[in-house]
């Protein structure tokens, strides 16, 4: 017989048919004749409640195996349910523990701290938090692909290892060769770094948007969607090493029509999660923050607000409230100014567009007034910047000497310059950070809890 997942079953209606399932045992409580196990499969949040009759078949020697975490099989018949919490239960009259679970199972308590499970993050997917964190951000990851795919976007791989440093910034994870002897416990006799094999010091990517504006003007429309790196040494809610950035890139498409596709897009991602995933929603909107669903429904259904960097400045001076660094025009937006922007000067997501070019980078496009370029960050209540983005520039000579400015040498890039050589185009893109997009759908405090495996100083177990 095969095994149905507990979803299907949960969806289906009593009957004779004898049905199969599987999973792991949340809780299981003994009365005098019957014992009762909720058992869940990762399939969705609820459990199917399992009945077992101590007299019946499927009585005896497993039912003294039975333990929260045990892994076991079931058989049996679907059954009207008494209770108000779902339609069905299983009265099952087979039983076999596939894996016991002694008593030292860390997760025997229905909630522990997010602190404590971030310590065992090996484990923590068993938990109903984490479960559901794991079918929304899968969830998320197909609409974000859909939604590109259905405009005609390439998905590009663009590569993890790279020669550049392509903001400018010094924030890199350098790579270096390991010799085999130190793999196997010797202390290794040189020290090798990827200049050695590279010719030259490589890094991690933290971006692939250079690479991406390749394809795009090549192919008129490309994205990524693949794991960044950057060495952040600010221990926040919301930054990582590791994460995951989806940057589209599109040729002929100037500053405008790059903000109505971050608009559409965020909006998309939220209302394909809010249908495709309620019962998680739900989760989150009663144990992590209330109204969240409702907020989510508005944010999807309208306009976000869009201003100008010098429209920004000049709300955040005007609010009268005092900052712990006071906004002035030329300094790059601080979270604390994000946030008031967004929640209370427009209660909603804001667009802030034209920054000042000293706070962005070389890439961008310049304004003609000489001071301002067509970059473009998009704010959302709580959490501040989910996506920067800008028009590039594609004059040569001016992205030649902003280059120069920023301190870089264009003969590194001068296969990005070619781009502007040889048949240029306006064009522009954005990059969103993966985990920040989750976080704001989940309402998670921290970033380290939206991501399987988080990596953050001194965290890279497993
Ligand atoms: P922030 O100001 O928050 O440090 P940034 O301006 O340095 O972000 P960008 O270079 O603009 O980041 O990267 C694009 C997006 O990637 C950001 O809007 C954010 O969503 C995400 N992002 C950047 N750094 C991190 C990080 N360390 N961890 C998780 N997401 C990040
Ligand atoms: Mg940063
Ligand atoms: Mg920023
Ligand atoms: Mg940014």
């Amino acid at each position: 017989m095969d095994n149905q997942r507990v979803r299907q079953l949960l969806a289906s209606s009593p009957g004779d048919a004898r049905v199969a399932t599987r999973g792991w045992v949340r809780t299981h409580r003994d009365t005098k004749d019957i014992v009762f196990i909720e058992l869940n499969d990762g399939s969705c949040l609820k459990n199917l409640q399992i009945i077992i009759d101590k007299a019946g078949p499927a009585g005896g020697d497993q039912l003294k195996r039975l333990a929260t975490g045990a892994a076991v099989t079931v058989e049996g018949k679907l059954v009207e349910s008494p209770g108000k919490n779902q339609a069905v239960e299983l009265h099952a009259d087979r039983l076999t523990v596939v894996g016991d679970c002694p008593a030292d199972y860390p997760l025997q308590k229905k909630r522990h701290s997010f602190e404590y499970l971030r310590e065992i993050a090996h484990l923590r997917p068993r938990t109903n938090a984490f479960g559901a964190i794991a079918r929304v951000r899968n969830n998320m990851s197909t609409s974000i692909h859909r939604f590109f795919q259905d405009r005609g976007f390439l998905w590009i791989h663009t590569p993890i290892i790279t020669g550049i440093d392509a903001e400018g910034a010094g924030e890199m994870f350098q790579v270096t060769t390991m010799p085999l002897d130190k793999l196997a416990g010797l202390q290794p006799t040189t020290i090798d770094y990827s200049r050695d094999f590279f010719g030259k010091p490589a890094y991690l990517a933290v971006t692939g948007q250079l690479q991406a504006e390749v394809y795009a003007c090549a192919l008129d429309r490309a994205y990524t969607f693949g794991p960044t790196f950057r060495a952040e040494n600010s221990n926040t809610v919301r930054h990582l090493a590791e994460f995951w950035m989806i940057e589209p890139e599109l040729a002929f498409c100037d500053l405008e029509a790059n903000m109505d596709l971050a608009e559409d897009f965020v909006r998309t991602v939220i209302s394909d999660v809010l249908n495709d995933c309620p019962e998680d929603m739900q989760l989150f909107d009663q144990r992590i923050q209330k109204g969240l669903i409702e907020s989510l429904q508005a944010v999807a259904r309208s306009p976000f607000k869009r201003i100008s960097y010098t429209e920004a400045i000049a709300q955040l001076k005007d609010s009268g409230i005092e900052f712990t660094y006071p906004p002035e025009w030329g300094a790059a937006l601080q979270t604390e100014h994000e946030k008031c922007l967004t929640e209370q000067i427009h209660n909603c997501p804001v667009i802030v567009y034209d920054y000042p070019a000293e706070c962005k980078a070389f890439y961008m496009k310049q304004n003609p007034d000489g001071k301002t370029v067509r970059a473009m960050d998009v704010l959302v209540p709580r959490l501040g910047e989910i996506i920067g983005g800008s028009q590039r520039e594609d004059n040569l000579e001016k992205l030649e000497s902003r280059m120069q400015a920023a301190g870089l040498n264009p003969d590194d890039y001068w296969w990005y310059l070619d781009l502007r050589r040889y048949g240029s185009v306006p064009h522009s893109g954005f990059g969103l950070g993966f985990e920040r997009l989750i976080q704001y759908v989940t309402g998670m405090q921290n970033i380290r809890d939206v991501i399987p495996f988080p990596r953050t100083v001194k965290h890279a177990d497993f």
